[in-house]
Order: structure tokens, then C-alpha cells, then sequence
């Protein structure tokens, strides 16, 4: 008989779970939600956990918190195939998918100085999706191409 090993970890009874994270990619999602020593809020970060019999993945909860979406924005950027589940008293009270949007409006930063919207202006950024996988994105205004991770990096 094989048994099955299957790592458990606590339910959290109110907050926020991120699921299906790239693995490897807990450390840049934490610092993307400013999780520090004064954060606050409990936070449970699972690193490497089984997906599935070939994947692993990353998961983090967050406890007495609950994300917004304009939280979590970068998060596309980090790992599409995220979910974020919001839990009350146990219980899964909604669910959504990141998912990949074709462009990226208003998050990160474009690396390249002289873009018009590192000038200061009131303006948001705009990076387009070239490819999905590496995740490629192009700036909007001086058609940079940047890699995902050089504009998520503050
Ligand atoms: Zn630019």
C-alpha cells in the first residue's frame, strides 16, 4: 500500500489564502504585500508544498485579513496562476483566479529612466503581454522590453 503524504496545515478561521503560487515565488509575494516583522497580522508561508505528483507550488494565509484587489494587483505579475481565497469562520466565502491580463495598467514600474512615465507626469504605466510564458511584457509608452520580474522590482 502507498501512502500518500500530504502535508497539512491549519485552517485559518478568517483571512486570506493565496494559493498556487510559483513555486519559489512566496518571498517576492510577501514583500509585494508588504509583509514585514510589523505586519501585524498572523502569516503562514508554505514553500514547496505538493501541487501534484510533478508540480509544487507556494502558499501563503494570512489571518484576520482580508485582500483587496488593488492589494493584490502585482500578483499577475508574480504568479498567474494564482488563486486567492478569502475565509470566513472556515468556511471559503469567495474565490477568484489571477489569470493574465493582456495588458498591465498602473502596476510596477518601466526600468528604463528616460521613459515618459518615470518623468513624474500623472501618468499610469502601461506594459502589454508579449509572451506568457517566460513572462515578457513590453512598455506601453517607450516600448521597452522588460521581463517581469525588472518591472515588479521597486
Ligand atoms: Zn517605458
Amino acid at each position: 500500500m502507498i501512502e500518500k503524504k500530504e502535508i497539512k496545515v491549519s485552517k485559518i478561521r478568517n483571512g486570506t489564502v493565496l494559493d498556487h503560487l510559483n513555486e519559489g515565488s512566496a518571498y517576492r509575494v510577501l514583500e509585494m504585500l508588504g509583509v514585514d516583522n510589523d505586519y501585524g497580522n498572523p502569516v503562514i508561508v508554505l514553500m514547496g508544498a505538493e501541487s501534484n505528483s510533478i508540480e509544487r507550488k507556494d502558499v501563503i494565509k494570512i489571518e484576520d485579513k482580508f485582500l483587496e484587489p488593488d492589494e493584490t494587483g502585482m500578483l499577475a505579475l508574480i504568479s498567474p496562476n494564482a488563486t486567492i481565497s478569502i475565509i470566513k469562520n472556515y468556511n471559503v466565502v469567495s474565490k477568484r483566479k489571477i489569470g493574465l491580463p493582456k495588458k498591465f495598467i498602473g502596476v510596477g514600474q518601466c526600468p528604463n529612466p528616460k521613459c515618459v512615465s518615470n518623468q513624474n507626469e500623472p501618468i499610469s504605466t502601461v506594459f502589454n503581454v508579449e509572451t506568457k510564458d517566460p513572462l515578457i511584457l513590453s512598455c506601453g509608452f517607450c516600448e521597452n522590453v522588460v521581463d517581469s520580474s525588472d518591472i515588479s522590482a521597486h
